[in-house]
Order: C-alpha cells, then sequence, then structure tokens
C-alpha cells in the first residue's frame, strides 16, 4: 500500500513516514501542492490513498483535492489540517475527501481512519463499470472519461450502464427500449435515438475515440478504442 503525504511541515512529514513505515506502508512525499499535483500526473494510478495537509505552499490544498478528485475519483482523501473550522470540514467532505482528521491527532486513530479509508476503496471499485477510459460509478452515478467527469441525467445513466455492461455488442432499439424503459414509454417513438444521441455527446468528446456508434439497420454499440 503506497500512502502519498501531502505535507510542507517537515516535522510532521517524518512523524507520519516513520510510523506508517513501522505499520507496514510505503509513503511518498510532495511538501508543497504543486509537487503534489505533479506526482499524481507522473505515478497517479500508483497511490493508494493520500493524506493531504490544506495549507500549502503552492498549490493550496483546496486545488489539490479538486485536482485528484477529477482525476482520480476512486483515490481516497483524508484531509490533514490545522483548521478545526466546521466551514472547512465541511467543504472538504463536499469536495470528495473520505475523511477528516484536525492536528493534533493521535496515531493510533489515523491508521484507523487510514484502515476504514482503504476498505471503502475496495468497496468502490466493486461499484464501477470499466469500459477502456470511460468508468461509471455505481454509487454516485457519475461517469468519467479519461480525467474528465460526465455529468449524466438517470436516464442517459441508465442507458450507459446497460451499454457498459454489454461492450462490443450490438443492442436493437428493441433491446435498448426493454432494459432502460421498460414500459415507459410511447411505441414507435424515436426516445433511444434521442437519448443515445445526447449520451454520444457527452461520451465521444472532441480529441477522444468515439467509444459509442450506430450501426445501421441493427441498432447501437458501445465499443473499446483501439
Ligand atoms: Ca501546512
Amino acid at each position: 500500500m503506497n500512502i502519498l503525504i501531502v505535507e510542507d511541515d517537515q516535522r510532521i512529514v517524518s512523524f507520519l513516514a516513520k510510523g506508517l513505515k513501522a505499520e507496514g506502508y510505503a509513503t511518498v512525499v510532495a511538501t508543497d501542492g504543486d509537487d503534489a499535483l505533479a506526482l499524481v500526473e507522473v505515478s497517479g494510478s500508483e497511490i493508494d490513498l493520500v493524506l493531504l495537509d490544506l495549507g500549502l505552499p503552492g498549490a493550496d490544498g483546496r486545488t489539490v483535492l479538486r485536482s485528484f478528485r477529477e482525476r482520480l475519483p476512486s483515490l481516497p482523501v483524508l484531509i490533514l489540517t490545522a483548521r478545526d473550522d466546521v466551514k472547512d470540514k465541511v467543504w472538504g467532505l463536499d469536495a470528495g475527501a473520505v475523511d477528516y482528521l484536525t492536528k493534533p491527532f493521535a496515531f493510533d486513530e489515523l491508521l484507523a481512519r487510514i484502515r476504514a479509508a482503504l476498505r471503502g476503496r475496495n468497496d468502490a471499485t466493486a461499484h464501477q463499470l470499466v469500459v477502456a477510459d470511460l468508468r461509471l460509478d455505481l454509487l454516485t452515478k457519475v461517469a468519467w472519461r479519461g480525467g474528465r467527469r460526465i455529468d449524466l441525467a438517470p436516464r442517459e445513466w441508465t442507458l450507459l450502464e446497460y451499454l457498459m455492461r454489454n461492450p462490443q455488442q450490438v443492442l436493437s432499439r428493441t433491446q435498448i427500449l426493454n432494459h432502460v424503459w421498460e414500459y415507459d414509454f410511447e411505441p414507435g417513438s424515436n426516445v433511444v435515438d434521442v437519448y443515445v444521441g445526447y449520451l454520444r455527446r457527452k461520451i465521444n468528446a472532441p480529441g477522444l475515440e468515439a467509444m459509442l456508434h450506430a450501426v445501421r439497420g441493427a441498432g447501437y454499440r458501445l465499443v473499446q478504442p483501439q
């Protein structure tokens, strides 16, 4: 398990790094916000959890948290900060931090929260559908393509889920209607084409290879770009 410590206070860094190492965790350290952003850019997928101080030189902790959430939405971020202002806590949790600890904290409590956050991460990956760089979070009902968040209306979400559960397969309009709309549609309506159109515009973004294709006379297909 790799833990990224983003903290500018050298005493806290060495306290955390030593303590975590003794517990069997590997650590990587960024001592300012810009370092943290660069590190995640290069080796974000190797990091399992982040301990993030909010008051940082360079890019501040809020910017760092937002960027992590966009690029690596399933990476748990635990905020460690001297600020015990309720507003800061609410902001951090709303912005997607999994937990919040105010300094000074007991190391045992930190360890317990790290274990809880890592368990949460394992649960979260069980609730995702992934096709190439397209990912759908089944709990939060948000999709991501590359590092970009895609907000979906409820019907778009159900449609995308159905397509992602059946990648590479041609799905007819009737199949899609039956799965996504059940009985809630007008016979002969073009609702499938309309919603596939909305979804295509969202996931076939400029600069990215198209993933959702019409198959003439047959229906639609979600393909994995080569
Ligand atoms: Ca600080």
